[in-house]
């Protein structure tokens, strides 16, 4: 995949999922997430995207499915999300699961990963993941679980993307993160303060690798996860 070398040099550090607009220096890719609100007032979007109803606003009226699937279509929509479900916030868990099948429903139809938000529903998440095996993959965003829950999931084929948690939090998160297989990993920044650069330092040495190992690692697996000619599509256009 990596012929001559030359995505590996023009794209090396993937950013899963980030809050802001901002395109990120040559090297970089960055899924910036819209939650369904957003895309209510956007008029178009050019760099990558994912976009879902997230749980929190699972509950809120207007939300219009053939309105989210016409942006889900474009060409630069990387995934579907962030979409999921979520104990302490939003409506009943009926509604959740609800919009979450929807949308796994959109996901499986355009084939685009979904990235999920999850607060305490994981076996209510591993069921519903079980009934859509057509959606090409499902990345949980954010994971700060521990260790049981992480290699219950990636028995179930989730992936996983940690951030800047990675840095603020416990040993114990650290070695959640060390134990997960390289080949289900990602990485990302979220709404927090600290840039990419950072993550990535901070997780290869948690790791005990380069960062370079962990940035060929994390570009296999978007490879993987999104399709090999994606990012030879946006070498193209950035
Ligand atoms: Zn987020």
């Amino acid at each position: 995949m990596l012929s001559g070398g030359s995505y590996l040099e023009s794209y090396d550090m993937i950013d899963l999922h980030t809050h802001q607009s901002w395109p990120g220096y040559s090297g970089m890719i960055r899924i910036r997430s819209f939650q369904f609100s957003e895309i209510a007032e956007l008029k178009t979007f050019t760099l990558p995207f994912s976009v879902g109803i997230h749980p929190w606003e699972a509950g809120d009226g207007g939300l219009d499915l053939a309105l989210l699937e016409r942006w889900i279509q474009q060409p630069n929509c990387l995934a579907v999300g962030e979409s999921g479900l979520d104990k302490l916030r939003g409506p009943v868990l009926e509604v959740q699961i609800r919009w979450l099948m929807a949308q796994a429903q959109l996901a499986m139809s355009h084939s685009k990963p979904m990235i999920i938000h999850c607060v305490r529903y994981w076996n209510e998440l591993i069921t519903i993941r079980r009934k859509f095996p057509e959606v090409p993959a499902w990345i949980i965003h954010g994971f700060r679980g521990k260790a049981e829950l992480a290699a219950q999931l990636v028995r179930h084929g989730f992936y996983l993307a940690f951030g800047t948690a990675l840095m603020e939090e416990s040993a114990a998160l650290a070695e959640v993160f060390a134990q997960v297989p390289v080949t289900r990993l990602f990485l990302e920044t979220d709404e927090g303060d600290a840039t990419i650069e950072e993550v990535y330092t901070i997780a290869a040495s948690i790791r005990q690798i380069t960062p370079e190992q962990l940035q060929t690692a994390i570009i296999n697996n978007f490879n993987t996860v999104f399709g090999n000619d994606v990012l030879p599509r946006l070498a193209s256009t950035h």
